[in-house]
């Protein structure tokens, strides 16, 4: 069972499971099999879905809009995050000459009215700045939130890729908690562990969100050194735990971190979002969670 969880204090409540739409276009659906994917895993209870306005080269949030349209009763069952302050270059803008970041009032309003359009509904659930953004006014971000609040268009804000310091400034500026800070957490990467990232999250009683949790791929396919021995001890703990596959494992470990991380899962096959939903009931012990810390790292802990 995926049970509802609140995010922040006065947050919204997710789904303790979180469906990515990162690759949506790669998942070469129709409409009607989009809403199905849709449908199928709000049943199976992950009802909170992951979006970008960049995703697919700003394609992946139209494709989930007419999706949307089939069935708009699909809206309320549903909470939709998603972000704004990267300038992709590309061909949808020639007048680009390099990535970059735009956290600036008018962009984060163009943009959250542009998803609104895209998705092809009335609000969004939770607006993220995407990136940390050195050239990020504050002040400036504080307005912007503020207005979309108060027009109704965003129920809540919160961020990815923010350092703890980045993630305080910002919150010093609003009235209202930032409701996560979604973060790259893997048994390749997970950084954000020992950077004070997670460490805020708990201070703050905040979950983060956690992406890439089987390294977008390559913990299956990955040739280098520390991606074998990872690969091996999950291997072992996939036994001990009498778990069905290694991503099983993996969500598990990235659950067991005490600030409650919630895994988003990547891939469009029904069939992997069970495998997911059927890890909430692995446990694993502190020494089992530290023998991935210790493959990974290639080292004991101090
Ligand atoms: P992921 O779960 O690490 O990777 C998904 C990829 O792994 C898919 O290509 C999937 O292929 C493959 N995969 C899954 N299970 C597999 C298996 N058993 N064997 C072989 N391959 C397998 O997640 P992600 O897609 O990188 O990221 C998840 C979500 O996080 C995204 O959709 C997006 O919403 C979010 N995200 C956020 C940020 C950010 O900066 N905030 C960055 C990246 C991603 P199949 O499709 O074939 O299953």
């Amino acid at each position: 069972m995926v049970n509802k969880v609140t995010m922040a204090p006065q947050g919204p409540q997710f789904s303790e499971l979180v469906q990515g739409y990162w690759r949506l276009v790669d998942w070469n659906m129709s409409a009607q099999e989009r809403l199905t994917f849709l449908k199928k895993h709000i049943e199976l209870g992950v009802t909170t879905v992951d979006h970008a306005d960049i995703y697919g080269n700003y394609e992946c949030d139209r494709l989930f809009g007419e999706a949307v349209a089939l069935d708009k009763s699909v809206r309320d069952q549903i909470e939709i995050v998603t972000k704004c302050n990267i300038m992709l270059c590309g061909d949808k803008t020639p007048e680009r000459k390099v990535n970059h970041y735009n956290s600036s009032k008018e962009h984060i309003i163009a943009s959250a009215e542009n998803s609104l359009k895209n998705l092809q509904v009335d609000n969004i659930d939770v607006l993220l700045l995407h990136r940390a953004d050195v050239l990020m006014n504050a002040d400036e971000v504080a307005e912007a939130f503020a207005q979309l609040k108060a027009d109704g268009k965003v129920n809540h804000f919160g961020v990815s890729n923010f350092t703890p310091r980045g993630f305080e400034l910002l919150q010093s500026r609003l009235d209202a908690p930032l409701v996560t800070n979604q973060v790259e957490i893997n048994p390749l990467n997970f950084e954000v562990a020992h950077d004070g990232t997670l460490d805020l999250m708990q201070t703050v009683r905040t979950r983060p969100m956690a992406w890439s949790c089987l390294g977008g791929g390559s913990i299956f396919t990955g040739s280098t050194e520390q991606a074998e021995r990872v690969r091996a001890e999950l291997e072992l703990l996939k036994e001990e735990l009498g778990a069905s596959s290694i991503d099983q494992v993996i969500y598990a470990w990235v659950r067991k971190l005490p600030s409650n991380p919630l895994p988003i899962i990547g891939s469009g096959k029904i069939e992997r979002v069970e495998t997911a939903v059927e890890s909430l009931k692995l446990e694993m012990t502190n020494e089992q969670w530290y023998r991935v810390w210790i493959a990974s790292k290639g080292h004991g802990v101090p």
